[in-house]
């Protein structure tokens, strides 16, 4: 299977059993907007929840907020976004269609780095034992042509990204002899930047309407409750915000499923420093991050950091955490050191002071600030890439399966009478009442044994614990993990202990501060 099947088999499992629906469906959907149905939800609930008790439970110097979405429009103009939250765009005249000039050059230079890696593999298979891959990659000619114009474009790119240089963003499109994957012409429009606010009025017409924006990022609503928090919580530098919430960008390019949507959720934290020490903390965040991602035991070689070389005028160390998703590895979280440039704004703009008194050094300064901020929806994409597997199994069937990390499974365990009589749905039942507070369980009567197994299995269900009619004579159960399939006869009155066991959230909090 490829990658490409992969993950399109990922985007109907995730519809078929109810993680993710095209948005408003029956109207043929919404581009780029996405609703999570009854086991998406409760999957993206959990890994809200790991976050949050990563952040503010780990974390004594970590408190959370919950701020709106609507600010006052001037947060944006202090923030930067109304100024520079662009996008350059360019239009196809024949196709009519709109793309994003650095993506269609990014797809070019991945499309050179692709011909590279079947030039490779070509020769790997022609010189079999034998071949030197280092020296093949040095000293092969067309490989060496590839990488000259994946380069060329790659560097006049980032240096007309960094001018902001529309035109030459036009002409390296040109020179590359790039076309619409839609008309397949060279018919294109000039580069314009385009704002991905989106804009709505508050008040009536009457009272003169004022135009505010959806929120692009959560952020602001932390940098703008700075004092709020540090007065009424008595917090000390250093110490964090955190926050979940919606955030809105009208994304050009949409698609890669949830990884890029125009509705999203992040998870941010904003933790205030001393300046002159955010390098520190800096470095403790971005290795604080990747144990909270590999803590998921996904595998260490999924993840790894794209340092930013090219930085933000304000930042002074940038990287992201980038997961291998069945397209490439792509960015699920930035670690931005973003000094004062927020604080610094926002006293500027509204006119009041947002400093601290540290009284450990005697001074009053604007804190520095290291973010952390990460998509809630790209996570969940992450977690449902690394968990689908089809197996094939010894008796010659296959399963599909969703191998999620129990503490954040959606459903922790299904209970299944044999039976649908005999008094087995009774005891069924019982053991529901016995774990229905704690944990989402679900029962399951219906069809044969092996099929509800398969059931549980592709929306990832850790345990399935089966009633049969020994347990009408010695209150034991049998007990199915899902990833090995082994079975065991347990007591129904250790089921609560080994559940617990077997779904901690603790245990996965406690690698991370290993
Ligand atoms: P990208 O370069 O992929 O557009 P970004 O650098 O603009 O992302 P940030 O502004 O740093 O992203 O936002 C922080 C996080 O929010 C990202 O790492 C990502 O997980 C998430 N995110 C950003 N934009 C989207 C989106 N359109 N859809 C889903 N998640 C998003």
């Amino acid at each position: 299977m490829t990658q490409e099947e992969l993950f399109k088999k990922l985007i109907a499992h995730s519809k078929e059993y109810g993680f993710i629906f095209p948005s408003s469906e029956i109207y043929d959907g919404l581009s780029a907007v996405y609703d999570y149905g009854q086991l998406g939800v409760e999957l993206k609930n959990n890994i809200k929840k790991y976050w949050w008790d990563a952040m503010t439970r780990l974390h004594e110097n970590i408190v959370g907020i919950d701020a709106a979405i609507f600010m006052h429009p001037r947060v944006w103009e202090a923030s930067g976004h109304v100024g520079a939250f662009n996008d350059p765009l360019i239009d196809n005249r024949d196709s009519k269609k709109r793309y994003r000039a650095d993506v269609l050059l990014e797809d070019y230079i991945a499309k050179q780095d692709e011909k590279i890696e079947k030039e490779v593999e070509k020769a790997r298979k022609r010189f079999g034992d034998s071949f030197d891959e280092a020296l093949f990659r040095q000293t092969n000619p067309r490989v060496a042509e590839h990488r000259a114009k994946r380069d060329a474009v790659h560097d006049r790119m980032v240096k007309a990204l960094q001018d902001n240089d529309l035109q030459e963003l036009r002409q390296i499109i040109l020179d590359a002899e790039i076309v619409c994957p839609i008309s397949g012409t060279r018919n294109w429009t000039e580069v314009r930047q385009f704002n991905l606010m989106f804009e709505t009025k508050i008040g009536s017409v009457s009272e003169g309407a004022n135009t505010i924006y959806l929120r692009p990022e959560t952020a602001q609503g932390i940098f703008v409750n700075f004092l709020n928090v540090q007065k009424t919580g008595r917090m000390k530098i250093p110490f964090g915000i955190a926050q979940i919430g919606k955030a809105f960008r009208n994304e050009i390019v949409a698609r890669q499923f949830i990884f890029r949507m125009r509705e999203f959720e992040q998870m941010e934290m904003q933790f205030f420093v001393r300046p002159g020490d955010e390098m520190n903390w800096f470095n403790y965040w971005r290795e604080t991050r990747m144990k909270w991602h590999r803590a998921l035991g996904f595998g260490d070689d999924k993840y790894r950091f794209h340092d930013h070389e090219k930085l933000a005028h304000y930042a002074n160390a940038a990287t992201d955490v980038e997961f291998e998703f069945p397209f490439g590895f792509k960015e699920v979280e930035g670690i931005h050191s973003r000094t004062d440039f927020d604080l610094g704004n926002h006293q500027k703009f509204s006119g009041k002071k947002i400093q601290y008194f540290d009284t450990e050094t005697g001074e009053s300064y604007v804190p520095y600030v290291v973010e952390t901020s990460i998509g809630v929806d790209r996570m969940v994409l992450q977690v449902l890439s690394a968990a689908y597997k089809e197996e094939q199994l010894e008796n010659g069937e296959s399963r599909v399966v969703l191998s999620i990390p129990a503490a954040i499974a959606p459903v922790k365990a299904a209970v299944l009478p044999l039976v649908k009589k005999d008094g087995l749905p009774e005891i069924a039942h019982r053991i529901m009442d016995s774990l229905k507070y704690d944990y989402n369980v679900q029962y399951d009567e219906k069809d044969s044994i092996g099929k509800r197994y398969r059931r549980q299995d592709a929306i990832g269900t850790p345990l399935c614990i089966t009633v049969d009619h020994q347990s009408l004579e010695d209150a034991t159960v049998t007990v199915r993990h899902r990833d090995s399939m082994q079975q065991q006869r347990v007591a129904i009155a250790e089921l609560p202990a080994l559940v617990a066991d077997e779904v901690s959230l603790k245990k996965l909090l406690e690698k991370i501060m290993a």
